[in-house]
């Protein structure tokens, strides 16, 4: 297997310390032809995104991109879900600007309405419970999401929220939203990865480095596509091309 793309990757616009001529030497170095920088969004806790930082580091791999006979750098977002009703802290208009929109749980995310925080934030972040009635609401919660917004990923399905598989993989796959294979969170997925498979999803390569020599490392995401025996040509960052949702 040969992979081609990184789609989540953290640089210094939000927790890591990699710089964007950094993420494009590293993934010239490990044979990649894409990746996209996918930074924490606007809720997030102290390294939140703004829309200067956006604009910053678009700039920085425009500069990148025009140098040639690099790997292709796109811009995404690891916008957060808000609520049980799907909402994300990434403003719409700026969805045209970005070349890609992931989208992921996180429970770092600053105040909202304090219904957030209570029924959405802090049971599914803090509590880890296995509340049949939470796992619908977030199944509905997620499905209201990427039908409401233009998201292209799936970032860490199961990772500190518990999910309906079948009725959110079949939207996705009607929707042409990714299921993402993240390096650091793969075991919330593996479960989950059969029902993937007969909802007929696409998937995408995250590596989520939050360091640069972890930037196109799949060394436990490979083990589950062999494992679960995934199609090649079903994954973004191996076979199968990119193709974004109009934003
Ligand atoms: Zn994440
Ligand atoms: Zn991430």
């Amino acid at each position: 297997m040969k992979i081609t793309g990184d789609y989540h990757i953290h640089t210094v616009y939000s927790d890591s310390k990699t710089k964007i001529e950094q993420v494009f030497s590293v993934s010239a170095l490990r044979g990649l032809t894409d990746f996209a920088t996918c930074d924490h969004s606007f809720r997030s806790y102290f390294v939140g995104a703004t829309r200067e930082k956006l604009k910053a580091q678009k700039a920085e791999l425009k500069a990148g991109n025009s140098k040639g006979e690099q790997p292709k750098g796109l811009q995404s977002i690891e916008a957060n879900i808000l609520n049980f009703d799907g909402e994300i802290d990434v403003p719409c208009d700026l969805f045209s600007s970005l070349d890609m929109l992931s989208l992921g749980f996180h429970r770092f995310v600053t105040k909202g309405d304090g219904r957030d925080r209570k029924q959405f934030i802090l049971k599914n972040g803090w509590t880890n419970s296995d509340d049949p009635e939470l796992k619908r609401l977030n199944t509905a919660a997620f499905i209201k999401a990427i039908e409401k917004y233009p998201v292209d990923v799936l970032c860490h399905i199961g990772h500190r929220t518990k999910v309906e598989p079948k009725p959110l993989f079949e939207c996705a796959a009607s929707l042409g939203v990714h299921v993402e294979l993240n390096e650091k969170h793969i075991e919330t997925l593996e479960p989950m990865l059969d029902v993937a498979l007969q909802c007929g999803v696409k998937f995408i390569l995250g590596s989520d480095a939050h360091k640069a020599e972890k930037i196109g490392v799949f060394d436990r995401v490979s083990k589950a596509i062999e494992k679960y025996k995934i199609p090649y040509d079903k994954i973004v960052g191996v076979d199968l091309g990119l193709n974004v949702r109009k934003k």
